[in-house]
């Protein structure tokens, strides 16, 4: 179960990552807590990471991508992973797509958390927090209630918000999202990769939906073989179609040419069609 998550803010995002790779034993692996923790540990790549962030720049993707490249060979993602965060553009999706490939382990889908703005903007202007207990709240989804009370279990909370959760802020947030990740939703789209699943509603409902979304997808991983196959099966309309069928059967048979050559005299198919239709249709 390899899988990428994109969603906007408030879409649920990290709640249902979390929730597929506990369902399925293999790791969530976020970019932003992948950099945090790489800083924060100091290693090489979050010392450059560091250094980027400290100079006021970007971190670039090189350096995410080799962050979870590393990740990704732990023990623990043996069998997938579910990758939030990342890409978030074209360009990223297409380094993520080699490198991917480079470790054998290509994204099975990318799975499009789909819900209305409208729906977005009332979920993330709804957010409060208490200012003496701590505890977080959202006063349309999950208002405070008598079981959750405040630290002395009598006195109302003091709920605030915080002040990059106004409303215009928000808006602004998701239409920079909106508009970075239209053009990735295409690509993915267009590479019959994408799958979009109704984020709306509660919790268990979501993860129920994309369950059955992925309903299709193996959760253990699929041998080498048959992956690498597959990759290759992926890649094949771009790749296949100008000059590799004439090149591979003439590295397959060599002699071909004095065999064709006779067959062409007793006006016989040139045997190269037969097999590559044969393979093709093994293929399928
Ligand atoms: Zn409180």
């Amino acid at each position: 179960m390899r899988i990428v998550l994109l969603g906007a803010p408030g879409s649920g995002k990290g709640t249902q990552a979390q929730r597929l790779a506990s369902k399925y034993g293999v790791p969530q692996v976020s970019s932003g807590d992948l950099l945090r923790d790489a800083v924060a540990r100091s290693t090489a790549l979050g010392l450059k990471a560091k250094a980027a962030m400290e100079a006021g720049e970007l971190v670039s993707d090189d350096i995410v991508l080799a962050l979870i490249r590393e990740r990704l060979k732990r023990a623990d993602a043996r069998d997938g992973f579910v990758l939030d965060g990342f890409p978030r553009n074209i360009a990223q999706a297409e380094t993520l797509r080699a490198m991917l490939a480079q470790i054998d382990q290509p994204v099975d889908a990318v799975v499009l958390m789909d819900i209305d703005p409208a729906v977005l903007i009332r979920r993330l202007t709804g957010r409060r927090s208490c200012s003496r207990c701590g505890r977080l709240f959202n006063i349309y989804t999950s208002p405070p209630t008598a079981a959750t009370p405040c630290i002395d279990g009598r006195q109302a909370h003091e709920l605030v918000q915080r002040p990059d959760d106004n409303e215009e802020t928000i808006r602004n947030r998701l239409e920079v999202y909106a508009a970075q990740t239209r053009p990735l939703i295409e690509h993915y789209r267009a590479g019959k990769l994408l799958r979009s699943v109704d984020a709306e509603g509660e919790i268990e409902e979501v993860s129920r939906r994309l369950q059955q979304v992925l309903g299709d997808i193996p959760t253990v991983r699929v041998p080498k073989r048959v992956a690498s196959r597959r990759v290759a099966r992926r890649r094949a309309p771009t790749r296949r179609k100008p000059a590799t069928r004439p090149v591979k059967s003439a590295k397959k048979k060599p002699g071909s040419g004095a065999a064709a050559r006779r067959r062409a005299v007793r006006g016989a198919r040139p045997a190269s069609k037969h097999r590559s239709r044969r393979r093709s249709s093994a293929r399928r």
